[in-house]
Parts: C-alpha cells; sequence; structure tokens
C-alpha cells in the first residue's frame, strides 16, 4: 500500500494543497473545480466582520445561529461545534455510560471514523448495524446513532429510521442522528422529515456539506441533552468560535434548495455520458466511483497485473491526485481528513460545478481515467503524484 497510514493521509493531503497553490498562483482560481461538495465557503460583510471584533458580534450570531439552526434541524435548542466530528465526540463524551454500547445504524458501510474514535475514548463498547434483521439492542446499551446519509451519500429510508427511534425508545435509549449531509440530502432531494421531527433526541448536521457555509457542526435536540452536551464541549474546546458562528449565520442564510435539486439534472446528463464505463454509480447530487468499482474497472483494460503494493485505496488515491494535478479537479480523497472514505465522488451540487459544462467534465473524467491507467504502471510516478517527491 502506498498509502498505508494515517500520516501517508497527511502527507498526500499537504501535496494536494501545494498543487492547489500552484494551480491558483499560475492560473488563477477559475482553473480550478472543487467538486467535493464541501464548501469551506466564510459569507461575511464588513459589516459582520467589525461587529465580531467586539462582545457584542457573537451575542447577535448565536441567537441568530440558534433560530436558523432550529429552522434547518428542529429541536428545542442548538449548539454550534467546530467540526461534526466534535459534535460526535462530545456527544459520545456526555451520553455512553462507562462499560455499555453504544450501538449504531447506517445504511451501508462504512461509517464515519470519528464514531468508534470516540467510543475508543470512553472506553465503551461499539457494535454496526447495515440491515434491519440483524440489529437488536442489548440490555447494556446507553446511545442509538443513526447515520442518516453516509459518507458515500447513501441514505437510510424513512420507514427504517422510524422503526430504530421506535425500538430504542422502548428501551429509554437516547437517539442521536448523524446528519452531516443528510439534514439537506434527506429532506430535499428525497422529501424525508427532518431527524427530530422523525423523534431523534438529537442530531448534527455538517455546515459545510451540500450549504455554503464554514467547516463547522450544528447540533440540535431536545434542551436538556443540549445543555449537557454544550458544557462537555465547552470543557474541552469543541465549541465553534465567533468568526464559524458568524458564516454559519451567512451559510443558513444563503443556502438555496434549488441548487440541489438543478444538480440532480446535470447528474443525469453526465451519467449518460460516462455510460461506456461500468464503475459510475448515481449520488443524489452527482458521481461516484468506489474503490472496488475503479479496480474493477482498470483490472479491464490493464494487459498485465497490477503491482501488488497498489491497494484499491491507493487507485483512488492517484487518480484524485491526476484529476487535481492535470485537470484542476478537486475530489475529497485529494485533501481529505485522515480515514474519510477513499470513493472518488463529483458532487454536482458545488458552487463550481454551476459553471462547468458536463461535457467538458466528461471529457475531464474520461482522459484522467486514461491517464491513470499509465501512471499506475510506474510506483514511482504513482508515488510522486501522491506525495510530490
Ligand atoms: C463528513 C461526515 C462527518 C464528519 O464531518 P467533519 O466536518 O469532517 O467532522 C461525520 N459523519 C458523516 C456521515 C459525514 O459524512
Amino acid at each position: 500500500m502506498l498509502v498505508d497510514s494515517s500520516l501517508d493521509e497527511v502527507k498526500k493531503r499537504e501535496n494536494s494543497f501545494k498543487i492547489i497553490r500552484d494551480i491558483i498562483k499560475n492560473q488563477g482560481r477559475a482553473s480550478l473545480y472543487d467538486l467535493t461538495g464541501l464548501s469551506g465557503g466564510f459569507i461575511a460583510s464588513s459589516k459582520d466582520l467589525n461587529l465580531l471584533e467586539t462582545y457584542v458580534g457573537p451575542a447577535i450570531f448565536e441567537e441568530e445561529l440558534d433560530r436558523l439552526g432550529k429552522e434547518h434541524l428542529g429541536g428545542e435548542k442548538t449548539l454550534a461545534v467546530n467540526r461534526t466530528s466534535s459534535g460526535i465526540l462530545a456527544t459520545i463524551l456526555t451520553l455512553l455510560k462507562n462499560d455499555s454500547y453504544l450501538i449504531h445504524f447506517l445504511p451501508e458501510f462504512p461509517s464515519h471514523p470519528s464514531i468508534l474514535r470516540s467510543v475508543e475514548i470512553v472506553k465503551g463498547k461499539y457494535l454496526e448495524f447495515n440491515n434491519l434483521d440483524d440489529f437488536y439492542l442489548m440490555e447494556n446499551a446507553s446511545l442509538l446513532v443513526i447515520t442518516g446519509s453516509t459518507m458515500d451519500h447513501k441514505v437510510l429510508d424513512e420507514e427504517t429510521f422510524k422503526k430504530l427511534i421506535a425500538m430504542a425508545h422502548e428501551k429509554n435509549i437516547p437517539v442521536f442522528v448523524d446528519d452531516a449531509s443528510g439534514a439537506r440530502l434527506r429532506t430535499i432531494i428525497y422529501n424525508q422529515k427532518r431527524a427530530t421531527d422523525l423523534g431523534a433526541d438529537l442530531v448534527v448536521t455538517s455546515t459545510d456539506k451540500l450549504m455554503p457555509g464554514p467547516r463547522g457542526g450544528l447540533m440540535a435536540g431536545k434542551l436538556d441533552l443540549i445543555n449537557k452536551i454544550k458544557v462537555t464541549a465547552n470543557k474541552f474546546g469543541l465549541e465553534a468560535q465567533p468568526p464559524s458562528i458568524l458564516a454559519m449565520v451567512n451559510g443558513f442564510k444563503s443556502f438555496n434548495k434549488q441548487t440541489l435539486l438543478d444538480a440532480v439534472n446535470k447528474k443525469e446528463v453526465l451519467m449518460k455520458l460516462l455510460n461506456s464505463y461500468c464503475m459510475f454509480e448515481e449520488t443524489a447530487t452527482g458521481v461516484m466511483v468506489p474503490k472496488e468499482a475503479l479496480q474493477d474497472e482498470i483490472n479491464k483494460y490493464l494487459d498485465s497485473p497490477l503491482n501488488k503494493e497498489l491497494s484499491s485505496s491507493d487507485l483512488c488515491f492517484i487518480w484524485a491526485s491526476l484529476l487535481l494535478k492535470e485537470k484542476g479537479i478537486i475530489t475529497i480523497p485529494a485533501v481529505s481528513m485522515v480515514g474519510a472514505s477513499a470513493t472518488v465522488r463529483f458532487d454536482l451540487s458545488s458552487k463550481d460545478a454551476m459553471n462547468l459544462d458536463m461535457k467538458i467534465l466528461y471529457e475531464k473524467i474520461d482522459e484522467s481515467f486514461k491517464e491513470l491507467l499509465n501512471v499506475i504502471m510506474n510506483l514511482e510516478k504513482s508515488k510522486f503524484l501522491l506525495y510530490g517527491v
């Protein structure tokens, strides 16, 4: 494996940032297409920014965020956190009892790594399910986490959602929904109810997934639970800071459902253009290639076997680097945080997709895949693409 540790992932990310800097310096921002679906946006007027310098700003923005956040997520109170992962950690630190189980249900594996990592910190026990027939809640379970939409945008159906919540509540187990992208995907594209309206006690969403906000998390839910989690978040510095809260407020104000709905149409056009490939799967607002599918597609074209050092994740990482370096397309595997999914996903609700013709995007994808077939024949070239050395 070329990318074999968390440190490798950090180095890969640093190299991608260098490539991004070079493209911006030599060709300009317009030559980059961020199709991650994570905007990291920071919308703020100079009036907003001036307010930030006093104590008045945070007082105003926090109240505004609570109002907008409750509109978006429901619930009695909200809590802004540094990242979705921070909200997950704060919740697990607060609610998972010693030696008890956190049960996690998600529509498809793999889980987001922050959940298991947080359970390990409190020395709790962990069990995950992706199938309702196998699912059960043991006596010493103290928290049910439901992922509404996975990292790869696989969405849980509403019937299963309701059954899971009912089963947990029958045993007085609180339900926490990880709706990082789901808070928007599920409700807008799939017409599902908000997690709190389905009966969940707590929910967290990511303020930069499929909306123009900053990297951050917003939690909502029952007043007493949010208050307890807020205390934990404050103790460990997991809460969002005033500049993020300001950008969250403006992110929610600028959020437009239509952008997501338009992405569905674009996806249909792009899927047709890509029909000579078997590896592409539709997501709600784009297309994606899981690592196994990429490996299978590559195997069809190769005359000689692939170097055993290359894992299927490596293939995704190398392709993502090529897409970035040669075509200016940013996808998650090039820039992701440690442990994120290797799936190469093109999100068409991204701001940069608005001015991108699908025919041109198709050509960029097609050419870079052909280039990938060459590069992976040479381990040194592959390493250079990943790490720049
Ligand atoms: C993105 C994501 C997270 C983590 O978000 P961060 O901002 O990286 O902390 C957690 N769970 C799911 C399902 C996600 O998609």
